[in-house]
This record gives C-alpha cells, sequence and structure tokens, in this order.
C-alpha cells in the first residue's frame, strides 16, 4: 500500500472513531512515514498483524489508537470475529507490556459491547486469548479474540474456525461498518 493510501485510510478511521482526531493522527503519520522502510513499526519480519497494523496488509480495521488495534479476523468463529493487537510487537502476552495488555482487554470490553448492539448475531462472548503453540496461539503476534456467541454453538471451548473458509473482503467490510457504528453511536469514550 501506498504512502498516500495508508494517510488516507487512517484520516478515514480518525473521522470515524470517536476519540482520534485527524489533527491527532497527522504529525503521527509524518513521524512514521517518513521512510516507507520504516513503516513496519516493530520491525519484526514476517508479520502478517505488523504488516496490518503498519497498513501495508489489506484488513478491515474496527478501531485504532496509540497502543492496539481491532480488526476482522479472516476465518471468523462466527460473523464479527474480532482481533485486538498491540501495535508494537510482541509474540506472546508476558512480552506485551502492563499497560498495553490492560488497554487490549479494555478495549475488547468495549468491543464486545459494541457487537451486542450492532445488530449482527450475538447472543453472548467469548474473550479468548491463545499464548504458546501448545495453547493454540498460530500466529506470534499477541492478540486478543473478541468473537460473537449465540444458542446452538458448541461450548466456550469449542471455537474452531474453519480454516478452509476466507471471509470476503466485502463481508467483513460490511460487519466492521456495522460494529463501528454501533461503538459510535453508543457514544464510548474507550
Ligand atoms: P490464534 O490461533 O489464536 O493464533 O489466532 C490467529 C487468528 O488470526 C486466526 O483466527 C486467524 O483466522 C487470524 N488471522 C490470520 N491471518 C489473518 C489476516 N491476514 N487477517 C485477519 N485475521 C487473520
Ligand atoms: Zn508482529
Amino acid at each position: 500500500m501506498s504512502r498516500g493510501a495508508v494517510m488516507i485510510e487512517c484520516l478515514y478511521y480518525a473521522k470515524t472513531t470517536p476519540i482520534i482526531t485527524v489533527d491527532d493522527w497527522k504529525p503521527r503519520l509524518e513521524d512514521r512515514f517518513q521512510d516507507e522502510s520504516e513503516a513496519n513499526l516493530s520491525g519484526a519480519p514476517e508479520c502478517i498483524f505488523c504488516e496490518i497494523v503498519s497498513g501495508k496488509a489489506e484488513a478491515s480495521i474496527v478501531f485504532r489508537d496509540e497502543q492496539v488495534t481491532v480488526f476482522m479476523d479472516i476465518h471468523p468463529v462466527n460473523p464479527g470475529h474480532l482481533l485486538v493487537v498491540p501495535n508494537e510487537h510482541a509474540s506472546g502476552i508476558d512480552d506485551v507490556p502492563e499497560a498495553v495488555c490492560a488497554r487490549m482487554f479494555i478495549v475488547g470490553r468495549q468491543m464486545a459491547r459494541a457487537l451486542r448492539r450492532s445488530g449482527l448475531r450475538c447472543e453472548g462472548v467469548n474473550l479468548y486469548l491463545a499464548d504458546g503453540a501448545a495453547a493454540g496461539q498460530d500466529v506470534f503476534h499477541s492478540h486478543l479474540h473478541v468473537i460473537p456467541r449465540f444458542r446452538g454453538n458448541p461450548g466456550s471451548l469449542g471455537l474452531q474456525a474453519d480454516f478452509s473458509v476466507v471471509a470476503s473482503r466485502d463481508e467483513l467490510e460490511v460487519q466492521a461498518e456495522a460494529i463501528r457504528n454501533s461503538f459510535d453511536a453508543a457514544g464510548d469514550v474507550v
């Protein structure tokens, strides 16, 4: 993605989230993207979530601030499945600074509330974090899943997504917009 496209995308989200203004974003973007090679903030090689955070990889972003980014999971357990990730690369939860870890859970809770009001089917929510390969972690950039659940779903540890199914970007964008709108409408200040 070009620097211009990244700026347009970020300015769009700055306009559609309640707590970030365009003026907040401008200086940060200028600092960040003076050099394209620095666009991957953490510099972690070949980390898909670093690529998403820096705007190099495609994602349907719902929320972002200085510490965390929230986007749609591409293999959703259910429609509306979100991931909350720290902006700085950290492999496991123990590598995430305590304040950022707290932020992940605060934003995760706000996203759960937004999901319930979004119009997407959501009768319950699982907050789920896999830490380590033995616990089922596949992407080694720590992340908190926020998963809408409803009657008939398997129990809370039966979360397995069907990885043969990749959600369409159009569907993810529609769902992301519904969640953003629900978040905005509630006037939540994260
Ligand atoms: P885990 O198994 O807890 O490490 O979860 C990793 C999650 O990342 C899975 O639910 C994947 O579907 C999701 N994922 C992997 N690549 C992408 C991507 N490019 N965009 C969105 N979600 C992704
Ligand atoms: Zn990373």
